[in-house]
């Protein structure tokens, strides 16, 4: 069977795909790797094919050299639907957020689809703002969770022979506490996620500030799920 052997020998996107060190390090939600990388799926129109590649910052964020090199291929045809799918390690900044929305406006047959493994400076009201506008212009933004994290690995990983089923399944705290933020973002509510870096970053603190606008505003089963809210909890 094809999963005892690690990704078939003939599969095209095999040269393109990342090692599972990589993967691990770049996509753990509990820690900070500096590098930004994005693993991306292309669908046009009705075809089942489906187009995957990687790529990493270089002088310009991961994100708008993704921009600049699908708007200037030859096979890109604006008449014709595209949906892409993202995988990133980190959410976009602000500046990327709205480079990203100028090319939707531009690109009409486009659609967007988002996860991010971690919110990106996430405190600074101009990136909260750019990931709001972002969702607000139609774009689906989310957490990865486990089903992409397997499907990343299984699509995007140069897995070893065996290891199909090995993707890495980090603890759901840090996916729900950076999925509560997000929601905080998308809503419009202030940041209620701390995350402090100490000695040298190598301790990372994950702490949750809720205020009464938070209980207020967000579905309890959102809140309930990072495990850190005990009932009885007043709810409105
Ligand atoms: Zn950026």
């Amino acid at each position: 069977m094809a999963s005892d052997r690690g990704p078939p020998a003939g599969d095209p996107t095999l040269r393109r795909r990342i090692e599972p060190w990589e993967f691990e390090f770049s996509f753990d939600p509990r820690k900070f790797c500096k590098e930004a990388c994005l693993l991306y799926e292309i669908q046009w129109g009705n075809s089942r094919d489906v187009w995957r590649h990687s790529g990493k910052n270089t002088t310009k964020h991961v994100e708008r050299n993704f921009i600049e090199k699908i708007a200037s291929e030859r096979y890109f045809c604006p008449s014709i639907s595209c949906s892409i799918f993202w995988y990133l390690s980190w959410s976009p900044c602000w500046e990327c957020s709205k480079a990203i929305r100028e090319f939707l406006n531009q690109h009409p047959n486009v659609t967007l689809v988002i996860y991010v493994a971690r919110l990106f400076q996430h405190m600074d009201p101009q990136n909260r703002q750019g990931l709001k506008d972002l969702f607000h212009s139609g774009v689906t933004i989310q957490v990865m969770r486990a089903p992409e994290y397997d499907h990343c690995w299984r699509n995007f990983v140069n897995y070893p022979c065996g290891k199909e089923a090995h993707w890495p399944r980090y603890p759901p705290l840090w996916i729900n506490l950076y999925a509560l933020e997000l929601y905080c973002i998308i809503s419009g509510l202030p940041p209620c996620l701390q995350i402090s870096r100490r000695y040298q970053n190598q301790l990372i603190e994950f702490r949750l500030i809720l205020q009464n606008c938070h209980y207020q505003m967000i579905p309890p089963y959102i809140l309930l799920a990072t495990g850190m809210i005990q009932l009885p909890v007043t709810w409105r």
